[in-house]
């Protein structure tokens, strides 16, 4: 699969979400082995966060990686409420734990919260010379949040990206791109629901006997420096996803998803989940 250099790692441009996991004892074992199968078809980036199910998650991710550590780029987020200078070491600690991790290879600020930018970055900034975390980055950021914050160690900015969410076209993604800095793409399968039964989707998908998912994953990574993450416990799923990274879309495709859903022709302010 494709790779791209993320916080000075060449990681595959799909990776695995975790959102929704670690909620629910009944599914943890289907959970923790869609997350193996995915490391082993080349999914290697695990995305998590300290609010998936509550640290639920982070434990599913843990007992995934167990044995595998060195195979996976592990990347976690801290709550804004826990960004401050001391919430941000005993965020990461708890994450680690949970993990089974000595170290997190990419740590998010999830959203912007109530504590000043500069005190979160002094504690990523000591993670970093503590070996806890080996980059750090953000989540949720417009384009403005990213000037305020001017940081060129930031390695990353997470936001919604999809078909029905391209506002980012206009302005965010081709700064991140001038800035060498990747965009990863969050609910990229717009979370399974209406994005997957529109007509254009099917049709395209139709065109190519794939599927209205693949084609979206395709379309997301059409765009140099975009990193998909869909979150798949589906085995099948898991499958259509890895394989999307090698479908190509023509100029006809994507004028039938523009048609679809247009690209901004303006600023428009961030859309979140
Ligand atoms: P996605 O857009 O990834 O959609 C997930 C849904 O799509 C699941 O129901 C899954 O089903 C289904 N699915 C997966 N693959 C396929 C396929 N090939 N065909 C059809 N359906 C498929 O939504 P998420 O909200 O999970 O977003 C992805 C990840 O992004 C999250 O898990 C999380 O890690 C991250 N995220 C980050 C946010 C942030 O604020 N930074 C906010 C939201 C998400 P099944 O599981 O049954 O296979």
């Amino acid at each position: 699969m494709r790779t791209l250099e993320l916080a000075a790692a060449p990681v595959p441009v799909i990776g695995q979400g975790t959102w929704r996991m670690g909620e629910d004892a009944a599914q943890r074992r289907a959970e923790v082995a869609a997350l193996r199968l995915g490391i082993e078809l080349g999914l290697s980036l695990i995305d998590t966060a300290e609010m998936y199910g509550e640290g639920g998650a982070e434990v599913v991710v843990g007992e995934a990686i167990a044995g595998l550590r060195d195979r996976v780029f592990l990347v976690s987020k801290v709550y804004p409420h826990n960004a401050s200078r001391s919430g941000v070491a005993a965020a990461c600690e708890r994450s680690l734990q949970r993990l089974k991790s000595d170290c997190i290879d990419l740590y998010l600020l999830h959203w912007r919260g109530q504590y000043p930018l500069a005190e979160t970055v002094e504690a990523f900034e000591r993670l970093r010379e503590q070996g806890k975390i080996k980059r750090w980055g953000v989540s949720n950021f417009d384009l403005d949040d990213l000037q305020e914050l001017n940081e060129p160690a930031c390695a990353t900015n997470q936001v919604l990206y999809n078909p029905e969410a391209r506002g980012v076209e206009f302005d965010l993604l081709p700064w991140q791109q001038r800035q060498g800095m990747p965009l990863i793409a969050y609910c990229p399968l717009g979370q399974g629901g209406q994005l997957l039964r529109n007509p254009a989707l099917r049709e395209v998908a139709e065109r190519h006997a794939v599927t209205p998912a693949q084609v979206v994953l395709a379309w997301a990574l059409r765009q140099p420096g975009v990193i998909v993450i869909p979150k798949a416990v589906d085995s099948v799923h898991l499958q259509l996803n890895v394989e999307a990274a090698s479908l190509q879309l023509s100029a006809e495709d994507l004028a039938l998803i523009d048609a679809a859903y247009p690209a901004p022709a303006r600023k428009r302010y961030l859309q979140m989940v």
